[in-house]
């Protein structure tokens, strides 16, 4: 499958991992945003929040858990951080692989878009 985070979970190309468990990897964004950027994305290829089933909803409550405690890890829990998801291509989703943003490090603008 020509999917970019499929080929990083495979070892295809390079990329910072800075987490990884048997169901989801983290790794740095490659165009940061914020001091800490981070992506979050499950190792079954899943395209968008869309095609997440009913009995995946436990794969979503682990993205945030590992989203929580990443953001411990990066010392941005206590000031606080953003969690994201972009979905289909109104929602701004370039990469076509489920993916959870964690960003924080800065103070972040209210905005929504
Ligand atoms: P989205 O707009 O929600 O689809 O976000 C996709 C994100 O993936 C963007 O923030 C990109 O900077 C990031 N990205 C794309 N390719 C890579 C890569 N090879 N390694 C790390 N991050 C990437």
């Amino acid at each position: 499958m020509d999917c970019i985070f499929c080929k990083i979970i495979a070892g295809q190309i390079p990329s910072d991992v800075v987490y990884t468990d048997n169901k989801v990897i983290a790794f740095r964004d490659i165009n940061p945003l914020a001091p800490v950027h981070l992506l979050i994305i499950p190792r079954e290829h899943i395209t968008t929040l869309n095609d997440i089933s009913e009995q995946e909803t436990m794969l979503m409550g682990h993205m945030l858990q590992v989203a929580r405690q990443l953001a411990k890890q990066h010392g941005i829990a206590t000031k606080g951080y953003r969690v994201v998801i972009n979905c289909g291509p109104q929602g701004g989703q370039v990469v076509q692989h489920l993916h959870m943003h964690l960003l924080g490090g800065r103070e972040l603008s209210g905005g929504m878009g």
